[in-house]
């Protein structure tokens, strides 16, 4: 079974009908980008770039960001690198962080946490923008919930350009600014992101744990964490159709992506671009190759209008044939 997948690698993502299907790959450094070019992935989905200091007792300085996010860009060549920026707090706490949170899921992480600490927001972006120089880099931005944290997140993506243009450093004029909907406020005004932004990308991990208010690490409600709620499949499905609506580009990088029980249903709801752990690419790769997109979208539409979870899961069996 392995070797038969093995034998994908070279084969192109395109569904029957004939249309390509972006396969990427989440990674946590380079130390990743083996498995990533092992199966040819298109690109880079979503690079964790908090595993650079989780575990350690100090923040990588610009330099050392640099020439981390600089060694992924190039040995990727022309495909495209996503890089969120720092996603710290909740389940991935820093060494030596003396914040205290009752309920940090809730609490000051992600963007929240970066936009509360603009110096090592600052050094990030600015190692960011140096390392645009080297490939095709995507900036993302992880758990948005409102207008102005894009706004100030673009405000200072700007401050670094001046900065890096009075330097005389080189870096990505055009690079594309993108946000992470894991957030339900987010999914259901999602209006407000798509003038601001080059892409979007669907956090389901989080999207599942804030729709169903559910820890995702608490293993006691851990049996209601559920990708096929009729909540959770509406808020992606609509986001999905809301960037086709205004020509952003929707991703999906939480596990729902790399699972191939919903392969079909995702495509079925529009989606054409999936970012995974590399061992899962040829896997979701094979569902691919035997999709019928234009079969699939209206068996999926009705499957949005259900509601009765039972109904939902035999659908989705169901689209397997
Ligand atoms: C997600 O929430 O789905 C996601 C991809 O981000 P992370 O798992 O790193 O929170
Ligand atoms: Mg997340």
């Amino acid at each position: 079974e392995r070797s038969k997948l093995k034998r994908l690698k070279d084969t192109p993502a395109n569904t029957l009908c004939g249309e390509h299907i972006d396969l990427l790959v989440n990674i946590e450094g380079p130390k990743d980008i083996a498995a990533a070019r092992a199966v040819n992935a298109d690109g880079v989905g979503l690079y964790r770039t908090e595993f650079l200091f989780i575990g350690r007792d100090s923040l990588p300085d610009e330099d050392e960001q640099y020439e981390a996010y600089r060694s992924v860009l190039k040995t990727m060549g022309k495909r495209p690198v996503t890089i969120r920026t720092f996603d710290v707090g909740a389940d991935k706490a820093l060494n030596g962080n003396t914040r205290v949170e009752p309920n940090p899921a809730l609490g000051l992480r992600a963007v929240r946490y970066s936009l509360a600490e603009p110096k090592m927001f600052r050094t990030q972006l600015r190692a960011l923008l140096r390392a645009s120089a080297h490939g095709k880099l995507r900036i993302m931005v992880p758990m948005l919930a409102h207008a102005h944290e894009i706004d100030q997140t673009l405000a200072l993506v700007d401050r670094a350009k001046a900065e890096l243009r009075a330097e005389r450093v080189r870096f990505d004029e055009s690079v594309e600014i993108g946000g992470m909907v894991e957030v339900p406020a987010a999914a259901l005004a999602l209006g407000m992101f798509v003038r601001r932004l080059s892409f979007l990308s669907i956090g389901t991990n989080d999207l599942i744990q804030y729709t169903l208010a559910i820890d995702r690490a608490n293993e006691a409600v851990v049996h209601l964490y559920d990708p096929l709620h009729p909540a959770v499949l509406k808020l992606i499905g609509a986001t999905i159709q809301t960037g086709a609506r205004y020509g952003l580009p929707v991703s999906v990088c939480g596990e729902m992506a790399g699972d191939p029980a919903y392969t079909l249903l995702l495509l079925g709801m529009g989606l054409r671009h999936f970012s995974m752990h590399p061992a899962n690419v040829l896997e979701i790769k094979q569902q691919v190759l035997r999709a019928d997109v234009g079969e699939l979208a209206p068996k999926v539409q009705r499957i949005l209008r259900m509601d009765e979870p039972m109904r939902v899961r035999e659908a989705v069996e169901r689209l397997a044939g």
